[in-house]
Order: structure tokens, then C-alpha cells, then sequence
């Protein structure tokens, strides 16, 4: 198995930037409360509200359904939020779009318990066919179909820390 890096650093905190710019500017002066889904998108969670640059409440859900590379399919939430949601605008934070249950699930969640609105933002989508008719409101970038790693994404909890993200390749030969 190999790394090969596929969006540097670099990049990775600009288009951040941007993605912050357009939230402020949309949810202006209205409350925000930040959910990130832990916890693949910690690190993109932290860099995008120091980048909004205003007042946010945060909170986490925890949601399973990956085990290595491969899905089962069945998202179940495990820490549910804890702060009162009735009648906020919540933005869920995650890593990736994939097949979209995790996030369909998580949006199903966050109506039974009263939200105002709920949007999506995701550091990465894939352009493949989703299982749920989920489309995030605010993407960093657009990938194929390749498994990544790295700024908070794991392979079996490994990789997190790396400051960029890289596609995991089977070794050559
Ligand atoms: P979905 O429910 O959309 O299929 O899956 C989304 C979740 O699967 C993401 O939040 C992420 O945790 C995980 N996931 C999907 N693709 C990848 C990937 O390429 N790398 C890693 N590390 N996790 C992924
Ligand atoms: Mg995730």
C-alpha cells in the first residue's frame, strides 16, 4: 500500500478560507450552531471556524458505519447532540460525501429534533452515484471515487495527522 498525495497543504487551508467567507457572508446575523461529525472532520471543523471569524456554538455527533476501506451501510449515531436544537440553523460538518446515508441520516436526526434549517458542508465530495439523494450545500473539493487519508481522515485510525490529503494505492507489481 502507498500514499500519493493528492491535495497539498496549501490548498487544502485556502480553499478553507473560502468556504468560511461564504458562510459568514450567508449566515449573517443569525446564530450558527457548527456540528461536526466526529471524527474524520475534526480538523476541518476547528480550521473552518477560526475561519468564520464569528461567534459559533459547536457541537458533535458521532456516527458509525465504516470499517476499513468498506461500508456496511447501516449509520447509527452514537453521541447525539446535546445541546437544544429546536428552532436553530445548525451546518453539519463533515469529511466526506460518499454515498450520502451517513449524512442523510444525520439531516433526519437533526428535523426530528426541530431544527430551523440544516445545511451541509463537506471538505470533500465524490462523484460517485449516492444511495442517498444528498447534495452538500458547501464542498471544498470533488474527488472520484478513490479512498483518502490524511487532515483527519483515517485507514483503521492511521493518517489523521497528516496536513495534506493523499489517495492509499494497493503497492505496484
Ligand atoms: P457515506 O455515508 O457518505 O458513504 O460516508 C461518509 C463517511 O464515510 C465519511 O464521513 C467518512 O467518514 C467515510 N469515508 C467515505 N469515503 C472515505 C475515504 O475516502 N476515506 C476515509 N478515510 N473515509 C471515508
Ligand atoms: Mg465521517
Amino acid at each position: 500500500m502507498q500514499l500519493r498525495p493528492i491535495i497539498s497543504e496549501d490548498d487544502i487551508q485556502h480553499r478553507v478560507s473560502e468556504l468560511a467567507s461564504r458562510i459568514r457572508s450567508d449566515y449573517a446575523g443569525r446564530d450558527l450552531i457548527v456540528i461536526a461529525v466526529m471524527k474524520g472532520s475534526m480538523f476541518f471543523m476547528v480550521d473552518l471556524i477560526r475561519k468564520l471569524d464569528r461567534p459559533v456554538c459547536v457541537d458533535l455527533i458521532s456516527v458509525t458505519s465504516y470499517r476499513g476501506t468498506a461500508s456496511n451501510g447501516r449509520p447509527e449515531i452514537q453521541m447525539p447532540v446535546t445541546i437544544d436544537l429546536r428552532g436553530r440553523h445548525v451546518l453539519v460538518v463533515d469529511d466526506v460525501l460518499d454515498t450520502g446515508l451517513t449524512l442523510g441520516h444525520i439531516l433526519w436526526h437533526l428535523r426530528e429534533r426541530g431544527v430551523a434549517s440544516a445545511r451541509v458542508c463537506v471538505l470533500l465530495t465524490k462523484k460517485v452515484l449516492r444511495a442517498a439523494d444528498i447534495h452538500a450545500d458547501y464542498s471544498g473539493f470533488e474527488l472520484d471515487g478513490e479512498f483518502v487519508v490524511g487532515y483527519g481522515l483515517d485507514l483503521d485510525g492511521a493518517y489523521r495527522d497528516l496536513p495534506y490529503i493523499a489517495a492509499v494505492e494497493p503497492d505496484e507489481g
